[in-house]
């Protein structure tokens, strides 16, 4: 099994990073033809996903809706007062699964893959696993 891992720095509580050209540099390091790589997010308030690398509002509005979603409630009991942060993270998931199809990723034209940060700034990583 051939496995790396990424160190992701963010900037913001809740941000979106596009890695698509990280995760395709990899892809071309490895040399793969056909086969997936497989990105695991090993935290419990980030995630990865992917979704419409054009219009940059796209990113705000990503993130202004999963606020609506999972707002911050004075109710929440979890003392490092990120309970939001855990449910975007379950929301979004922390795995993606990419498709190398003749030495490509298998995206669409608007499609980037973006790591999600909801409780920085922090630094992150982000395991790249071919299967
Ligand atoms: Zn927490």
């Amino acid at each position: 099994m051939k496995k790396t891992v990424i160190s992701i720095k963010t900037h913001s509580r809740n941000e979106m990073i596009n890695i698509t050209s990280e995760i395709s540099r990899i892809a071309a390091e490895w040399q793969i033809d056909d086969g997936h790589l497989l990105l695991h997010v090993p935290h419990t308030t980030a995630a990865v996903t992917i979704n419409e690398n054009a219009d940059p509002s796209v990113k705000h509005d990503f993130l202004l809706g999963l606020d609506r979603i999972s707002p911050v409630l004075k109710q929440f009991q979890h003392l490092e007062g990120n309970s939001d942060a855990h449910i975007k993270s379950s929301i979004i998931g922390c795995t993606q699964d990419i498709i190398i199809s003749e030495g490509k990723m298998l995206l669409g034209t608007w499609q980037g893959i973006y790591f999600c940060e909801f409780d920085g700034p922090r630094t992150r990583r982000l395991y790249i696993i071919l299967a």
